[in-house]
């Protein structure tokens, strides 16, 4: 990591742009690197004081990949994706961080990154065709485009519950964590929470806390990690496979190195279960996206897979206390985020880990001293960890006032419905592209990077082809923007996650209008349809 200190812009300087990009995660660092090859002056703004957006904020105990590493990475450069390796098939927390600082220092480009600086405004001008975008450190940018890379859980729900700033021990939302690390060695902590965080937070804490009391109110499919630590044999093998990975993945399904090979209804019993039991024993996210892809569309096939899972985690936990507790019993396997786990189960077996129901009898606040249940119970805590999840896919967009022409508000935009053209601009906001938004694979359905560097590519071809034809302005028509909503939303019509609440359709957020925020069509797809746009030279988009 480089050491090197860099002059922020100074506060109340107004600075001119071509393009300001929000956030250096994963794909606003890849999106300065091309809108530099383009020629273009542009910036970055990031509300954290260190890279790797995700990578930076998620810095909660047991915090790790459940993509495997080799394919999260970015494909375009032989080079950058060879001079790193990771340690292990699915890396911490702090390798990746790691991973996204040495691609900030390989493609030189922390001289053009702001930390420390959330964007708060940005206002487009009519009159000037600029975009008006103001900061937290009240520096003022005009710039031509911008691009607003904010991440799709990157809009942490914090504030959950009566009482929080009452509480006289240690609070934190896992997307918040001290970079100073917590000391919770001994100590009585309580985690609200079972989704891919909360699962993560047990389990390395399952260890060092005194009393590890879990507050579970809809329990997960647990899908145990097969994690292992690379030999130099490992690494020069998967490197070797890089022209074939940037062969395959930006077409694949889901940005992933494995598709479906069998149909559920072509195959006997038996050979339905030796399938599944093979995809589970490789303990990857290949049992959820490539054992039967009916998984996702047909109710029966669903249930069979669930109940192959639930048996698995029934097994492993032996106490039908904990498995009523733990073990999901009224949606299907895959219709939320599958999460990787490594030992969370067993977690539970300990003495000191306790998991306490909250569904029927919800938490009700935090007290001084611990957590408060509808029904009176008090749980006397030193610590509490909110895994509490995010205001998924709009949260970090609409979190900024953004306004469009006519003072158009995104935020109020939103509220009547999630709407973009193919999640990369919306009408009435000129000039604005967004990657990881609501409405494309980015959104939730794909391993990242590869989504998101598909996203980043598109957008600098398209500005360069708005500035190569002299245009100014580039905005998707009304109509365009609808007919891919209505796309969308037949084929998340014809998912079963559409029908199980999660941040998938954005039910964990009250008052959320419900759509699912992912395109479901698969990255291959949608990478065609977008190409196919650029190819006919953005029909459906204005440019003048
Ligand atoms: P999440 O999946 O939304 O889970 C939030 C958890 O908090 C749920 O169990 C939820 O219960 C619970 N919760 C929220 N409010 C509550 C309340 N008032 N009382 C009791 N429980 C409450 O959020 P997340 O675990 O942070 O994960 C979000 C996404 O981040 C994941 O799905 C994944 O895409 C990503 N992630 C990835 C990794 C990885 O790649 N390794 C790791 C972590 C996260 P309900 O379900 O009942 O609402």
């Amino acid at each position: 990591m480089s050491n090197k200190i860099i002059e922020k812009t100074p506060a109340g300087a107004v600075v001119e742009l071509d393009v300001l990009i929000i956030g250096a995660g994963v794909s606003g660092l890849y999106q300065l690197h091309l809108m530099r090859e383009k020629g273009l002056t542009a910036r970055i703004c990031e509300a954290g004081s260190g890279i790797g957006g995700t990578w930076f904020w998620n810095r909660y105990p047991g915090a790790r990949l459940d993509s495997e590493s080799p394919s999260y990475q970015y494909l375009f450069s032989d080079e950058l994706y060879r001079n790193w390796s990771w340690s292990e098939r699915f890396a911490t927390q702090t390798e990746v961080e790691a991973w996204l600082n040495y691609v900030a220092d390989s493609l030189v480009l922390r001289q053009d990154i702001d930390l420390d600086t959330a964007v708060t405004s940005a206002v487009w001008d009519e009159s000037i065709l600029r975009w008006t975008v103001q900061t937290s450190r009240g520096t003022t940018l005009r710039t031509r485009f911008v691009i607003a890379c904010c991440g799709m859980l990157s809009a942490p729900l914090t504030d959950q519950f009566p009482g929080q700033q009452l509480f006289k021990g240690q609070i934190f939302h896992t997307a918040r964590w001290p970079a100073t690390g917590a000391d919770l060695a001994g100590k009585r902590v309580g985690v609200i929470g079972t989704g891919a965080t909360g699962i993560q937070v047990v389990q390395a804490l399952a260890p060092v806390a005194g009393e590890l009391t879990v507050f579970v109110r809809t329990p997960h499919y647990a899908l145990p990690m097969q994690n292992v630590r690379y030999s130099a044999v490992d690494i020069e093998a998967y490197k070797s496979n890089f022209r074939a990975l940037q062969d395959r993945l930006p077409i694949s399904f889901g940005g992933f190195d494995f598709a479906p090979e069998y149909a559920w209804r072509d195959l006997s019993p038996e050979r339905r279960l030796e399938i599944l039991e093979a995809c589970y024993a490789d303990g990857s996210l290949k049992f959820w996206l490539a054992s039967f892809a009916e998984l996702f569309v047909d109710e029966e096939v669903n249930a069979e897979i669930s109940a192959f899972i639930r048996a698995k985690m029934r097994a492993r936990l032996n106490d039908d206390r904990l498995s009523e507790i733990l073990v999901p019993a009224d949606y299907g396997f895959g219709t939320r985020r599958v999460p990787l786990e490594n030992g969370f189960l067993e977690a539970f077996l300990q003495p000191n880990v306790h998991a306490v129901p909250v569904k029927s009898n919800p938490i009700a606040a935090v007290t001084p001293t611990g957590l408060q249940l509808a029904d009176g119970t008090v749980h006397e805590l030193d610590a509490i960890i909110m895994a509490t999840g995010f205001d998924a896919g709009t949260g970090a967009f609409a979190r900024i006032d953004f306004r469009g022409r006519d003072g158009l508000s995104l935020r109020d935009h939103w509220q009547k419905g999630v709407s973009t053209a193919f999640g990369l601009q919306m009408n009435g906001f000129p000039n604005l592209f967004m990657t990881g938004a609501p409405l494309a694979p980015s959104a939730a359905l794909c391993n990242m990077p590869i989504c998101l560097q598909f996203q980043n590519e598109w957008i600098a071809d398209c500005i360069e082809h708005v500035l190569e034809n002299g245009g100014h302005v580039i905005e998707p028509t009304a109509q365009i923007e609808r007919e891919w909503v209505e796309h969308h939303d037949l084929v998340a019509d014809s998912v079963l996650m559409s029908k199980t609440d999660s941040w998938y359709v954005g039910s964990n957020v009250a008052g959320k209008p419900r759509r699912l925020l992912a395109y479901a069509g698969g990255a291959g797809a949608y990478r065609t349809r977008c190409l196919e746009i650029a190819e006919s030279g953005y029909s459906g988009f204005d440019i003048h």
